[in-house]
């Protein structure tokens, strides 16, 4: 089975009314076991919106979802709820930590809410930590932290529940593009490393490059690069 399958994808803002917006019109997409997709749309084309459907953080007006081979279609909130923490990681272009705790806690914290052990968690988070390269900043607050290292800590903790699934929406595009470049490299290096599916919307068509296949959200379809 694909990792996420999404058939016939269909989302309107405002459906029915004058500011009626048809964002998606039948997107269509199978990411396979290990496979990373680059998402490549200018602003506005729709892109949160299926990362969001994606993700099981907002519902679809038509198609269905599958995550796993387990079609979320008609699922409660609750079970769509524990897929999503279960199964999916999520990275935003800021990296939302929680600015009282130490990168270490923001990985551990997630993993405590899915009943692991404070030791095994803690373990774990530097574990991740060493992997991108920044254990040693590992009882820093956020502020305490470069722009680079703080999205590295987000990875983490995107990945700190054991996902099938990232989904990452401008993973760097917070960064100068130097750094953008760098910390990409730690992500893909992060996602091979745990075998993880990845579907990761960027602007950057050097970025985009570097991930397995490409396509375009291009009037509420997606097509090939
Ligand atoms: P992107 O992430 O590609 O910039 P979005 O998915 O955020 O695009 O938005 C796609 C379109 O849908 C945009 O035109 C946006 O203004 C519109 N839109 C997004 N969210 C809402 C909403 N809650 N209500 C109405 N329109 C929305
Ligand atoms: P929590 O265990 O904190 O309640 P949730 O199940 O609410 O987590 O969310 C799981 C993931 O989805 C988290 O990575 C969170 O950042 C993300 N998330 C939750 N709600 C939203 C939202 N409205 N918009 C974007 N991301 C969200």
């Amino acid at each position: 089975d694909p990792v996420l399958r999404l058939s016939g994808i269909a989302k309107s803002y405002n459906p029915g009314q004058p500011n009626e917006v048809a964002v998606l019109r039948g997107v269509d997409l199978a990411v396979a076991p290990g496979e990373v997709v680059a998402l490549v749309a200018p602003s506005g084309a729709g892109k949160s919106t299926l990362l969001h459907i994606a993700g099981l953080l907002d519902t679809a007006d038509a198609g269905t979802v599958a995550i796993a081979g387990e079609d979320m279609t008609g699922l409660g909130d609750r079970r769509r709820t524990a897929v999503r923490r279960a199964d999916v990681g999520f990275i935003y272009q800021f990296h939302h930590l929680l600015p009282e705790f130490s990168a270490q806690e923001n990985i551990v914290l997630p993993q405590l809410a899915n009943g692991v052990s404070r030791r095994a968690a803690d373990a774990y988070a530097m574990e991740l930590l060493e992997h991108v390269g920044i254990g040693a900043r590992a009882g820093h607050r956020p502020a305490a932290l470069s722009g680079g290292e703080q999205q590295r800590v987000a990875f983490c903790r995107a990945l700190a529940n054991r996902p099938r699934l990232l989904l990452a929406d401008e993973p760097t595009g917070n960064l100068d593009p130097g750094t953008s470049d760098q910390v990409f490299g730690t992500l893909m290096g992060l996602v091979r490393d745990t075998g993880l599916s990845a579907l990761i919307a960027t602007h950057n068509l050097d970025l985009a490059a570097r991930m397995d296949r490409q396509l375009r959200l291009d009037t509420g379809a997606l097509v090939p690069v």
